[in-house]
């Protein structure tokens, strides 16, 4: 029996194997259609199995660059190739250190609330960070102080609470919502947080009763935490009914609208820098949302203070990173995937498609830094300059004493 398995999955391969064959090369001598692992002189055609659908996705990691070389970690992870948690409100799924092993300081969270329906009454250990991808949401706060926080936040808004503080997020009319989460922590997940229905469900009818001075009786209802979670509910009233009378507001706010920010501008794109000196609150947590317009490239820089982990929200764009000692690696991005860069590597992230490219670099730090190669170069004496890189003076003229963090300038 096994004998005739092997026997048909060889011959099946086989036959595979001599159609894919010469299909790489008409391919090579016709079109491309079908991309096959090779270039001049490098390489050869894949006549075994194959994910062609995913190859084509990344042409960067099947037919490297040849400026390619070395072991570099993995810095791609996407989220359509994460575990989606289905409940009676949304949805939710999550990129971790378990799915990109790298990512020890971040990890994060997209999930979907529709109108109406509720994340849970919560709170967690890590500092929480937000962007709306879609839709608008009320959420709501209660600092150790005893300070109060609701609002309502729309695509384009940020929110940021801090370790320990409880919080809710609910999907408002016509469609609810959907946001990016990114903690402060690789590790995070996303089904261990502590839930408000789950401590009730653990603690003595008696103690609860005596905590809130009313009748034990008052807490037969309370759901299951199965139930909650994300769980579909009504679509609240306008924002000043979900004011609570005679609570004092935290004295920094917790959203933020990053979108309102002027942009540094170039001629090839915006970027919208969003830190502790614009966004208080937001202390473990600081972002860069970039724009990059077909043909254009974030510049060559690295960051000073520590690693980066990027969410790419539409477009497409291939991040070359340089790991020193030689050690390079190019890695495809599209919508809903997760990029990683680790501390003080140099990187660029070029638009490979024929519209815009946005994505969020983001930083476990309280400021935002960088460090342009062009700029560094261009204040630095241009002799010292030729010396090591034996160009004409034409060239150094040609470089920048002014940042421009997407090019063409
Ligand atoms: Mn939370
Ligand atoms: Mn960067």
């Amino acid at each position: 029996m096994m004998d005739e398995v092997t026997r048909r999955t060889l011959l099946a391969a086989t036959a595979t194997g001599g159609v894919l064959a010469a299909a790489g090369v008409a391919g090579a001598q016709t079109n491309q259609s079908v991309p096959q692992p090779q270039r001049p002189g490098f390489g050869g055609t894949n006549p075994g199995p194959r994910n062609l659908e995913q190859e084509r996705q990344n042409p960067n990691l099947l037919v490297p660059p040849s400026t390619d070389h070395g072991t570099l970690p993995n810095l791609r992870f996407s989220f359509s190739d994460a575990h989606m948690r289905l409940t009676s409100g949304g949805w939710t799924r999550q990129v971790t250190a378990r799915e990109l092993g790298i990512s020890k300081d971040i990890a994060g969270v997209e999930m979907r609330l529709n109108a109406g329906s509720v994340r849970e009454l919560h709170w967690h250990k890590q500092g929480e960070w937000a962007f709306m991808l879609y839709g608008s949401a009320r959420i709501t706060a209660v600092d150790p102080q005893g300070n109060n926080f609701v609002d309502d936040v729309g695509v384009g808004d940020l929110w940021f609470f801090p370790g320990g503080v409880p919080h809710s997020i609910q999907g408002l009319n016509p469609d609810g919502c959907e946001f990016l989460l990114v903690f402060d922590d690789g590790d995070f997940d996303e089904d261990d947080t502590f839930l408000l229905s789950d401590w009730f469900k653990h603690t003595p009818n008696d103690v609860l009763s005596k905590n809130f001075g009313v009748p034990g009786s008052s807490f037969a209802h309370v759901p299951d935490p199965s139930e909650l979670y994300i769980f579909a509910s009504t679509v609240p009233g306008s924002l000043d009914s979900d004011k609570i009378a005679g609570a004092k507001p935290v004295p920094q706010t917790f959203s933020h609208r990053m979108m309102a920010q002027q942009p540094i501008k170039t001629k090839s794109g915006t970027v919208r820098i969003t830190d502790t000196s614009v966004f208080p609150a937001a202390k473990t947590i600081s972002a860069a949302l970039v724009e990059v317009q077909p043909g254009g490239m974030r510049e060559l820089h690295w960051h000073p203070n520590t690693n980066e982990w990027q969410y790419y929200i539409e477009g497409q764009a291939r991040m070359g990173v340089f790991g020193a000692s030689g050690q390079a690696r190019t890695f495809d991005y599209r919508a809903g995937d997760v990029g990683y860069v680790p501390f003080a590597m140099g990187h660029y992230v070029e638009n490979t498609g024929t519209t815009p490219l946005r994505f969020l670099e983001m930083f476990k730090s309280s400021y935002y830094a960088d460090v342009s190669l062009n700029q560094w170069l261009s204040l630095t004496p241009p002799e010292l300059v030729q010396a090591h890189l034996k160009v004409d003076t034409q060239t150094v003229e040609a470089f920048h004493k002014q940042k421009f963090p997407v090019v063409p300038a």
